[in-house]
């Protein structure tokens, strides 16, 4: 029986020459602190600045529609789309701050290290005997309905079960893969709570001031307890499962980690559409006679199969309209906000969908899976490397290593790290957004979607004047303008 948290051993003789010779880097821990220190500074400054320049363009173009827009969009659309452009970029302004602060309290203010310790002493040897098994039964207990989990609590009780799962924990488990499941539930709900603030201001403060907002505190606290369940069901096995790998599986535990994610991620994705998307909106086939015989002439036209066209109640929480496809194989699906079928046309639905199907037809989202997975595999490869280095761990504020602050303090420090790699990210996906308008120009009508675009633009309340600088680093779309001078030279 190993009741100890399992220690991170540096010493391990790792067979994987690479991630020797990479350990063996001189670094220390002051001066990793000293790197991370510069780094998010950085970051922060960078992102404060470009959010300023974006707020400063804005603002110098809310005097005057852009000429091409001028007949499709008019100077009170337009001032409203700045108005609610700098305010959302303020309130990021203030959340860029926050975040940094936040990620300073979890690092090198102890946060981690103190989650850790509560989380150890929880699931410690002298913690109370009937925990363990316990911890078990309650995920059992979420996955199976009260009856039956009646039952196994009185079944166990009469035939010894209690022993034999804490037989089965301590043999195949250990306590601290508990602890560190447990440490990564509390990093995951502290974030959350101290991000709770910001998001309720964005929800009924920013939005609602623009008229966007539908959703009411109680569809909020509704969707919350869903989110949570769901994080609950799906999560705890999971982390269970990786933190497991991370411990027992020696030098190559991050390839099996990646693999467990990878299957874990196509899983999630083959459930969605009919599991996971249906506990939180309400989806019916798309009714209407004209627009479907629209669709299915398009989609035949296109090559396509799907499971089905589906129009979502996005109308529930946010003015905000959008469609997307969702699942894969034959389980694919068509789905539009009702928000969406309500502004467009017919014309400008079937420009839109020929757009996302576009992305179908240029392999978009299997290249997107691809990059994912293919960066995820890199990034658990460094992970491997961090683990091993105790200057990572003292370096970012944890005195005592362990596998999942090591998991952690990687999850919390990577976007700081790997943000010069946004602009990359955002150039591919402009650019497969110029395939995909074009493929709709071909296969519908590129003038549709041009008008489509100006009206989502403008009833989203989307600026047509964004920073040039600041739309390069983080805009997924081209900018207006830019996508609409694109289809034009097509149609
Ligand atoms: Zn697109």
């Amino acid at each position: 029986m190993c009741h100890n948290p399992q220690p991170v051993k540096f010493s391990r003789k790792s067979r994987l020459f690479s991630h020797k010779r990479l350990a063996n880097v001189s670094m220390t821990s002051s001066g990793f602190t000293n790197l991370f220190l510069i780094v998010l500074a950085l970051y922060t400054l960078v992102q404060l600045g470009l959010k300023w320049r974006h707020i400063h363009h804005v603002d110098r173009h809310r005097h005057a529609v852009p000429s091409e827009f001028a007949e499709s969009i008019t100077l009170a659309e337009h001032q409203k789309a700045a108005s609610y452009t700098i305010a959302k970029s303020k309130l990021a302004m203030a959340m860029t701050l926050w975040d940094g602060l936040v990620l300073l309290g979890l690092t090198l203010g102890g946060g981690v290290g103190l989650l850790d310790g509560w989380c150890r002493s929880v699931f410690s040897p002298e913690s109370p005997y009937w925990l363990v098994p316990m911890a078990t039964l309650s995920t059992v207990t979420t996955l199976l309905s009260l009856p039956w989990s009646l039952l196994v609590l009185i079944g166990m009780k009469l035939f010894g079960g209690y022993a034999s799962l804490d037989l089965f924990w301590h043999k195949y488990l250990s306590l601290g893969v508990l602890s560190g499941t447990a440490l990564v539930f509390a990093v995951v709900l502290s974030t959350a709570l101290f991000s709770m603030p910001w998001s309720l201001y964005s929800t009924f403060g920013l939005e609602q001031r623009f008229g966007f907002n539908k959703t009411t505190v109680k569809i909020l606290t509704i969707d919350v307890l869903k989110s949570i369940s769901l994080g609950w069901v799906f999560g705890i096995p999971l982390v269970t499962v990786i933190i497991w790998l991370m411990e027992r599986m020696g030098a190559y535990w991050w390839v099996y980690a990646w693999a467990v994610w990878v299957i874990f991620g196509l899983l999630i994705m083959a459930i969605y559409p009919h599991f996971i998307a249906p506990i939180f909106n309400k989806f019916v086939p798309l009714e209407d006679v004209a627009l479907k015989a629209r669709i299915e002439g398009l989609l035949k036209r296109c090559g396509f199969s799907s499971n089905g066209v589906f129009v979502m109640d996005g109308s529930r929480r946010s003015a905000h309209s959008n469609a997307y496809f969702s699942g894969f194989g034959r389980n694919k699906r068509i789905v539009f906000y009702d928000t969406l079928i309500e502004k467009l046309s017919p014309e400008q639905i079937e420009a839109v969908l020929a757009h996302e199907l576009g992305h179908y037809r240029r392999h978009h989202i299997i290249k997107r899976m691809v990059m994912l997975y293919g960066s995820a595999f890199v990034f658990m490869f460094v992970l491997g490397l961090l683990k091993q280095s105790a200057w990572f761990y003292e370096g970012l504020g944890v005195a005592q290593p362990s596998t999942a602050a090591a998991l952690m303090l990687f999850m919390l420090v990577l976007p700081v790290f790997t943000f010069m790699l946004d602009p990359i990210s955002s150039l591919l996906s402009r650019r497969h957004e110029f395939e995909a308008d074009a493929y709709a120009a071909s296969q519908s009508s590129a003038q549709a979607l041009i008008s489509g675009l100006v009206k989502l633009y403008r009833d989203n309340a989307n600026t047509v004047t964004p920073d040039p600088l600041h739309s390069a680093v983080y805009d997924s779309h081209p900018p207006a303008a830019i996508r609409v001078a694109a289809l034009k030279k097509i149609a």
